[in-house]
């Protein structure tokens, strides 16, 4: 272990991957500390969806963030997979948000049209459309949004493939090792306090995901954040269901390799606990069968739990502290994590070299600002 690192990145989780990953791109140094394993919380918790358009649907800074990171996902995917052998799985095989009511149908055609206007792909399909694409849904849909642009990743392996080309290029990442508190000189911060003792640094990223308000409270940062659990399946079929991924408003089906179908998510917002729930996962199953039908059939494989960084105003926190020098914040990403980690890993890499990130919509992420309470 260095005496002294260029960057000291908090938390090993898919941001603060991509942040040390992009980091070390640039020749920096950087050690990665991380209280359990790489990618043991929400990162791997996660569905994989890329879901620029489902998930962010209407324009705003956070819609572009999405949508400039979704589209370095075929680059990315192509440079991890020759630094690490790993296939992250990158799939853009588009994404049904289904329509079981008439209001449904409404919203989502108009949604179809604002985004357009947009410049962005989005098509109506009907029932009869759609059971010829995909003839394992139910016909009780009433048609459904087409994004064909919106895909997928597995999620832990891109986690686990950033972090290992970032120690392939020179990072090096110590689990099980827990950051206290900040080291602090004359409104400058100066490393960190650890279960292995003090790791001095000239920048420290905070990437703890929903634990980075309970740090930052140390250094006297009051970020507004939440937990939100969220509970998830997967189930094994012989032949693939699906092609897409389905979106329903109680639960969205992800097709993997192999015959998996990842089926989430619930939301409970404020709990940290991550148990898996008789109640959580038989409300999912319910959803879930109503929209395919023939996932009575499939095998059972697994279920977990994990627990997503969410903010009051639903934008993460990307940014400098404001007087704090040299004190950097990722986080807040809430449902869209693994869609945002590339952008946040350049963004933030950019930010501790000094370069300014060009984009005006960038001011929306300041880890200074004033909450407007959404939820
Ligand atoms: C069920 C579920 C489904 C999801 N599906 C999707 C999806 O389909 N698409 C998508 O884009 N997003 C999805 N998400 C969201 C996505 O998983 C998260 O937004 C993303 O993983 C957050 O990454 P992170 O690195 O900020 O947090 P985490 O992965 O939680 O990592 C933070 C890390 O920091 C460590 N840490 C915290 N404090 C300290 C400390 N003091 N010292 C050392 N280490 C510390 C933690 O141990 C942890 O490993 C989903 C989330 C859940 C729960």
């Amino acid at each position: 272990m260095r005496a002294h690192y260029d960057v000291i990145v908090i938390g090993a989780g898919i941001i603060g991957c991509s942040i040390a990953y992009n980091l070390s791109k640039r020749g920096k140094s950087v050690v990665v500390l991380e209280k359990g394993s790489i990618a043991g919380k929400a990162s791997s918790a996660a569905a994989g969806m890329l879901g620029a358009q489902t998930e962010l649907e209407e324009d705003s800074p956070l819609f572009r963030l999405g949508k400039e990171s979704r589209a370095m996902f075929p680059d990315l995917a192509a440079e991890l997979k020759t630094l690490t052998g790993i296939d992250i799985e990158y799939e853009q095989n588009g994404i049904y948000k289904v329509a079981g009511t008439e209001d449904q149908v409404a919203r989502l055609q108009s949604l179809i049209k604002a985004q357009n206007q947009l410049g962005e792909e989005a098509f109506w399909v009907t029932t009869e459309q759609l059971q010829k694409r995909e003839p394992a849904l139910t016909t009780d849909v009433l048609g459904a949004m087409n994004i064909p642009n919106d895909g997928q990743v597995s999620a832990p392996k891109l986690t686990k493939a950033l972090a290992q080309a970032a120690m392939t290029l020179g990072v090096e990442i110590r689990e099980f090792t827990e950051v206290h508190r900040f080291v602090k000189e004359a409104g400058e911060i100066k490393g960190v306090d650890t279960n292995i003792g003090l790791i001095s640094a000239a920048h420290v990223v905070v990437a703890g995901g929903a634990w980075s308000e309970n740090l930052l409270k140390e250094a006297d940062v009051n970020l507004e954040t939440y937990p939100v659990k969220g509970e998830c399946f997967s189930v094994k079929t012989r032949k693939r269901l699906i092609n897409g991924t389905i979106f329903s408003e109680d639960c969205y089906i992800v097709p993997k390799a192999g015959g998996r179908l990842i089926i989430g998510a619930t939301e409970r917002p404020g709990l940290f606990d991550e148990t898996v729930t008789f109640e959580g996962i038989s409300l999912l199953m319910e959803a879930a069968k109503k929209v395919l039908p023939g996932l009575g059939e499939a095998e059972w494989e697994k279920a977990w739990a994990g627990i997503r960084p969410q903010t009051k105003d639903a934008l993460p926190y990307l940014g400098e502290h404001p007087e704090l020098k040299n004190l950097f914040v990722a986080t807040g990403h809430y449902r869209n994590g693994i869609l945002l980690a590339p952008v946040t890993g350049k963004i933030m890499a950019d930010l501790i070299d000094g370069i300014a990130v060009g984009k005006d919509w960038m001011s929306a992420f300041p880890i200074n600002r004033k909450s407007v309470k959404v939820q």
